[in-house]
């Protein structure tokens, strides 16, 4: 690994082995932070190689409730007012048919599988066509990836996981559309990826022989909610569209199982809504 190498070089022995802890769960280091890049340009220079974002886990003295404390990079995880994931109350959401406005296109497309060492992440090709089109914007498909349980919430309830399509516009503007799924029937569209999930963090990317048919994995935007929210790992940047799918798909309890064998917890859990309101349609 890159850190390994140059590391020792340049940091005080203290240092150096807490990073190394680092390296060996953390991210790709040409972009570190991976789990739900690409981060906003204006939010989050992207990182040099030179440079090392702060180790960050799921549990511990590097969780959730200790990220901003791990990197002032990461500030906003702490102090920001519209940050994700949220739990969407169905009585508290405003029923408005007009402002869910978001169009998907998508189509069976490669994905390459990474494990980052905070999710399993399949990373769309470049010029890969798939677009969602928001509030009349249109925004291309960069990766999907997962959490085990799910982040958001419906009526205080997690679902056994959440699926995250991140999607970035020209000028570097996010829209992340989350689809919840639940323990039913094996889900096909992700057979390939799931007989391939990445146990230890990956150097290269796992490639995948058969396209992943986008259409039949995600459900339409026919019931869906709409929040203004953040990136859910660090640095947690905000003005993040999210458009959560209300039906849930379904996955087999032994698909479950194998994720949850990588990463029993990968969950943020649900932060205040503040002057927020989810819109549904
Ligand atoms: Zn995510």
């Amino acid at each position: 690994m890159l850190q390994r190498k140059w590391l020792p070089l340049l940091l005080s022995a203290s240092l150096a082995l807490a990073l190394s802890a680092c390296g060996a769960n953390s991210v790709a280091p040409a972009e570190p932070s991976k789990a739900e890049t690409p981060a906003p340009k204006t939010e989050a220079p992207k990182k040099t190689e030179t440079t090392h974002a702060a180790h960050w886990s799921y549990e511990g003295n590097t969780g959730p409730a200790h990220w901003a404390e791990l990197d002032q990079t990461f500030a906003a995880c702490a102090n920001g007012t519209e940050q994700s994931p949220v739990d969407i109350e169905l009585t508290q959401t405003k029923v408005d048919k007009t402002a869910v406005q978001v169009e998907l296109h998508y189509q069976p497309s490669a994905f390459t599988l990474m494990n980052n060492g905070h999710t399993i992440q399949a990373n769309a090709a470049a010029g890969n066509g798939n677009t969602i089109t928001v509030d009349g914007t249109d925004y291309t498909l960069a990766q999907m990836h997962f959490h085990h349980p799910s982040e958001n919430q419906i009526n205080g309830k997690n679902f056994e996981m959440e699926g995250h399509l991140v999607h970035k516009n020209k000028d570097g503007g996010l829209a992340v559309v989350g689809f919840l799924m639940t323990a039913g029937k094996e889900n096909k569209p992700l057979a390939e990826m799931w007989s391939k999930l990445p146990k230890q963090e990956t150097k290269e990317d796992v490639k995948l022989e058969q396209p992943v048919d986008l259409p039949g994995l995600v459900p339409s935007t026919a019931h869906a909610f709409r929040y203004e929210g953040s990136l859910t790992t660090p640095p947690c940047s905000e003005h993040v569209k999210w458009i959560v799918l209300a039906d849930p798909i379904e996955v087999s309890k032994e698909q479950i199982e194998a994720f949850a064998a990588i990463f029993p917890d990968n969950h943020r859990p649900v932060q205040p809504l503040n002057q927020r309101t989810v819109v549904s349609n």
